[in-house]
């Protein structure tokens, strides 16, 4: 049922509903002939009994006619006498006169025939039946017989017979009958048949025999059994009309009369009439009914599917075609719905064209953005720093194209993973609190640490960032710093190495004269006024003669060793050892005080002399040093510089020389 109503469309559902609708109409007018069928067939049955009745009434005169014909012979005295050939004779005479007579006769009271209008006489009267009835009849009782070929004239007949009143030679009378000549009888049948047009019969019911019809039926007397109008006839209905079928087999409508004064022969008038020829106009105006009801439902149903065409299936084909071509992605489409539209679909369509625009603007506006989107990620990918967005919990929401070349990664491995884990190990703390400062607000510039690339390279690489609360978490971008990086690095080692050269005596690897100056000045302000702080100044004895005795190369390679030695004497970090110039050396001994400072010196004069180079011009035939002391606490001055305890230690150093040489001396305030 759903299946078959699923299939069903909207104008094969208003042609049934159309139909639907017209049902009680074809109701009414069904009944309307239904109701006319039957007033017609009750008609038909009222008009053809009557027409039975009337018809037998009119039959009935050739009895009536017979009766009064009978009546007045009985009382005939030739009759009575029956003298022959007297009595013959009369009634040859009486039956000439009279074609509706086979012949005439008066029986004796014994059957035998006493005259006749054929003159045979002396037989018996063949019809027992109608003779002891009239015979036994009182008065002057008119009794019809049955159907009968007479042995006499050889013809079919009936026989009507009336009781002679008694004579003197006869008691008990006798008969005088007539014999009908069917023929005659059935002219004028044929008259009145004709004259109504329909099938007129006279029949005996209970012998169920056709006595004589117009049109000719059967032969005069036939017994029919299966005539079907017979069994009704003996069944005794009231309204005597009966629809049966005739000798032929077709349907007729029958009605019957007793024949008035033929009731003894049991003799009945049966009109028949063809129900085709009664219900020939209901039927005409059947047919027209049924083809003004054609007619009407065919236009009916072609007006409505042509308005349910215009008015339904049209705009719902608009409709269905501009949601087709939305759906197809074509936003241009206008429904184009008539005016004259019911407002349903005008509205429907109005609905339909709006949801185009707006799919429309919203098309262009997707475009937009996706055009913007293109250009961003061709900024993005193709800008050499990774971009990457990095959310509240630390994982990468976004990652720019550049990651393939940076990193060796494509940005969906590095989707939804945290920086930190790419960074080395002994990195990852860094990362993790640019991260930090990032979330909690900061803005990161330029921080550099390590990542392991994805082929496994180590690379330095710079990292900024911002916080940006849309996305609560920041935005980074990375940078390869790697060969900068490098760089600077070997450029800084290039700058200490130049600076380290700068500052350093070539031959002695100490510090040299300019650095010494520098050093002096600072560590001199750092211990400040009240501060321990003290010089040495060593100088070689007889470096002259030295030189001249072993040569200059040898005096080298003795400054060095002497250098060396006492380089070996530094303790502490912001001792400085330099040369201050030739063959003299210094010390710089920040927070040392003047005892101290005294032990140092000598330590280190033993040292060098312990170093025992031969100097064949020296007292004691090896290398000696002489060393100047100076304190700050010793200077006389307010406020001493480096000049002043330079100056001191210069003075010590004299005084160590003047003294003798190979000792230790520091000048007392
Ligand atoms: P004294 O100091 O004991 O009074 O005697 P001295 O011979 O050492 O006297 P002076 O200080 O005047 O001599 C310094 C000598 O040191 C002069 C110079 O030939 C030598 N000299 C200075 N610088 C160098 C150097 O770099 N290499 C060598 N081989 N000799 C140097
Ligand atoms: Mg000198
Ligand atoms: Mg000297």
């Amino acid at each position: 049922m759903m299946n078959v109503l699923r299939n069903i469309g909207v104008r094969a559902r208003l042609l049934l509903l159309i139909a639907a609708a017209m049902l009680p109409l074809i109701g009414l007018i069904v009944t309307g002939l239904v109701i006319s069928y039957r007033d017609t067939e009750y008609e038909a049955h009222r008009n053809v009994a009557n027409e039975a009745r009337l018809g037998a009434s009119k039959i009935a005169h050739i009895f009536d006619d017979a009766q009064e014909f009978l009546a007045t012979l009985r009382h005939m005295p030739q009759v009575l006498e029956a003298q022959q050939p007297t009595c013959n004779t009369l009634l040859a005479g009486l039956k000439a006169e009279r074609a509706q007579l086979l012949s005439i006769g008066v029986i004796a009271p014994d059957r035998t025939i006493l005259c006749h209008s054929r003159g045979v006489t002396g037989s018996l009267f063949h019809d027992e039946d109608l003779f002891e009835q009239t015979i036994n009849s009182r008065g002057n009782r008119f009794v019809v017989g049955d159907f009968l070929v007479s042995p006499i004239t050889g013809r079919p007949t009936i026989a009507v017979a009336m009781r002679l009143p008694p004579t003197a030679g006869r008691a008990s009378g006798g008969v005088i009958f007539a014999s009908l000549n069917l023929p005659m009888v059935e002219r004028d049948v044929q008259l009145l048949a004709e004259e109504s047009g329909h099938s007129w019969m006279i029949v005996q019911p209970r012998a169920s025999r056709i006595i004589l019809g117009w049109p000719h039926a059967v032969e005069f007397g036939t017994v029919t059994p299966g005539f079907e109008l017979f069994p009704v006839m003996r069944a005794g209905r009231t309204g005597r009309t009966a629809a049966v079928r005739d000798l032929g087999g077709q349907s007729m409508i029958y009605g019957f009369e007793p024949i008035p004064n033929a009731s003894t022969g049991d003799l009945w008038l049966a009109v028949g009439i063809p129900p085709s020829e009664v219900f020939a106009k209901v039927e005409r105006r059947l047919n027209w009914t049924l083809l003004a009801s054609a007619g009407a439902l065919i236009l009916a149903l072609g007006g409505t599917a042509l308005i349910a065409y215009w008015m339904q299936l049209r705009p719902i084909a608009l409709l269905s075609r501009s949601a087709q071509r939305i759906g197809a992605g074509n936003f241009d489409v206008r429904t184009g719905m008539g005016q004259w539209q019911a407002p349903e679909f005008r509205r429907l369509g109005q609905l339909v064209d709006r949801a185009a625009l707006t799919l429309a603007q919203a098309k262009a506006a997707e475009e937009a953005v996706a055009a913007g989107q293109r250009r961003f990620q061709l900024v993005a990918d193709n800008t050499v720093d990774m971009i990457t967005c990095v959310n509240a919990e630390g994982k990468r929401t976004l990652v720019t194209g550049a990651s393939r070349r940076l990193l060796g990664y494509e940005p969906s491995e590095l989707m939804g993973l945290s920086p930190i884990e790419l960074a080395v190990e002994e990195d990852r703390a860094i990362v993790r609190s640019l991260l930090d400062t990032c979330r909690l607000g900061g803005e990161v510039s330029g921080a550099r640490y390590r990542v392991r690339r994805k082929d496994g390279v180590v690379i330095w690489v710079e990292l900024s960032g911002r916080p940006i609360d849309e996305i609560g978490g920041c935005v980074v971008s990375m940078r390869d710093v790697d060969q900068r990086q490098r760089t600077e690095e070997a450029l800084a080692e290039a700058t200490r190495q130049l600076e380290l050269l700068a500052a350093t005596d070539e031959l002695t690897r100490l510090a040299n004269r300019r650095t010494f100056n520098r050093r002096l000045e600072e560590a001199f302000a750092q211990t400040g006024d009240g501060g321990d702080f003290s010089l040495l100044l060593l100088d070689v004895d007889h470096f002259k003669a030295f030189n001249d005795r072993y040569g200059h190369p040898a005096g080298d390679r003795c400054l060095k060793a002497v250098s060396e030695t006492l380089a070996a004497c530094v303790r502490r970090d912001d001792e400085i050892g330099a040369r201050y110039g030739g063959e003299e050396l210094a010390l710089i001994l920040p927070g040392v005080g003047p005892s101290e400072a005294l032990q140092r010196a000598d330590a280190i004069r033993r040292a060098i002399a312990a170093l025992a180079i031969p100097h064949k011009d020296a007292a004691g035939g090896t290398l000696t040093v002489s060393i100047g002391v100076a304190s700050r606490s010793e200077l006389r001055t307010g406020h001493p510089g480096p000049t002043e305890i330079i100056q001191k230690a210069d003075e010590a150093l004299y005084a160590a020389k003047a003294g003798g040489r190979n000792q230790v001396r520091a000048l007392a305030a």
